[in-house]
């Protein structure tokens, strides 16, 4: 899906119209879900949750761990079923599709309908089987590929706006909110996102666990709507978006002030988000490691 914020032409005619012709040419921030610079690091941060010997194999790994972490969202424009592993539409669904395994959502509504009000809470254990497949085999390439876009969609997962259909909140006049929340915040937080995150820790059931990370993300749907349509009703629109030099080019943003004013309205949620989904791609990787017989990597 592509995100972008609207041109609104009532403000400024004359700076719009200048503008217009640079706006969005560098489409990198808003067209990646969590963003590329999220989606690396998160992946690389979960390596640091592993026990030594797995931490050091994925070290030895790191550069190519973090570059793979975006090939799902470069798959997304040439493979027609990847879009719907990256979201789910919960406020699509029956309530009785929760927790459900793919084998007993596919009893209860149509392949059609699950591919396209998306199937992230699914796809995560496939991968993981996937995942587990490939430590038995002692499969390097195949184990950092893996669990490179492993991190991709549990990263996914956390988002909130990967769990609705309003995903850019454009059913509530909030078009852009996708990138704003999970782009545009991080990158602006920067090192600031970084913590101490605990050792990873043993799932006794990916699947399951998979359905709780969505359904919490979607709780957290409301909040981040509500917060942004109050601050938006208080702030001017000349000091709501700023244009910046993003690369070669200037794009039109949401300025500091707003992001940062939105952030702090948020009470740590995207941190909140940001550190669970590390934690969970670590425990998903261990857990993986441990099943698929533990190597050594000697
Ligand atoms: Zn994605």
């Amino acid at each position: 899906m592509i995100y972008t914020h609207k041109v609104l032409l009532k403000k400024s005619q004359i700076i719009y119209l200048i503008f217009s012709l640079f706006l969005f040419q560098s489409p990198s921030l808003s067209l990646n879900p969590w963003g590329f610079y999220a989606h690396k690091k998160i992946n690389k941060l979960a390596v640091f949750t592993l026990p030594p010997t797995l931490s050091k194999f994925y070290k030895r790994h790191l550069s190519k761990l973090e570059e793979w972490a975006v090939l799902p969202d470069q798959r997304r424009y040439i493979l027609d079923l990847e879009a719907a592993r990256h979201y789910i539409d919960l406020d699509q669904y029956p309530p009785n599709i929760q927790n459900s395994t793919w084998k007993a959502a596919l009893q209860l509504i149509a392949e059609d309908s699950l591919q396209k009000h998306g199937i992230v809470p699914w796809h995560i254990p496939q991968v993981h089987q996937r995942l587990i497949h490939a430590f038995n085999q002692h499969d390097t390439l195949q184990i950092i590929k893996l669990s490179a876009e492993l991190g991709h969609y549990v990263a996914d997962a956390h988002v909130p706006l990967h769990t609705t259909s309003n995903y850019d909140g454009q059913k509530t006049g909030q078009q852009g909110l996708h990138s704003f929340w999970e782009s545009r915040i991080p990158e602006l937080l920067g090192e600031s996102l970084d913590d101490w995150i605990g050792p990873a820790e043993y799932v006794d059931n990916p699947q399951q666990s998979a359905w709780n990370w969505v359904l919490k993300a979607h709780q957290l749907v409301p909040s981040l709507l509500k917060k942004e349509q109050e601050l938006n009703q208080i702030t001017p629109e000349s000091k709501k978006y700023s244009i910046e030099k993003k690369g070669k080019s200037l794009i039109k943003t949401y300025s500091k002030t707003y992001s940062l004013a939105y952030h702090k309205s948020l009470n740590q949620q995207i941190e909140n988000q940001y550190k669970s989904a590390i934690q969970h791609l670590g425990d998903l990787l261990l857990t993986a490691w441990i099943l698929g017989g533990q190597s050594d990597f000697k």
